[in-house]
């Protein structure tokens, strides 16, 4: 498998530039602000395109959970996000994660 490096993707109504960060080995995402514009961060530092690719798409997955209204803050702690769907809803974010993810591979 070949991960395509592409620059920007459209996820919803929003463009996402793609940053592949070589500085780190981690994900991350924002829909931007007033100082940046939405961005997906994917560390590639030192990682293989397995791992790669575990990141993408965690990243794309959570960002789709999030358009479709799916993911809400936990109680708990901060980080800890809770994701509530059905079958429906699940069906649907699995359909927009396949277009989005297509988007990657050769
Ligand atoms: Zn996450």
């Amino acid at each position: 498998m070949k991960i395509k490096r592409i620059k920007e993707i459209l996820i919803g109504s929003t463009k996402f530039k793609m940053k592949w960060d070589k500085s780190c080995c981690s994900g991350a995402f924002s829909f931007g602000d007033d100082k940046e514009k939405a961005f997906i961060a994917i560390g590639v530092k030192g990682i293989n395109e397995e791992y790669e690719f575990d990141v993408l798409l965690h990243e794309l997955s959570e960002i789709i959970h999030v358009v479709c209204h799916h993911r809400y803050q936990g109680t708990d702690c901060e980080d800890n996000y809770q994701f509530i769907m059905d079958h429906r809803a699940h069906t649907i974010h699995s359909t927009l994660l396949s277009a989005a993810i297509m988007k990657f591979i050769y």
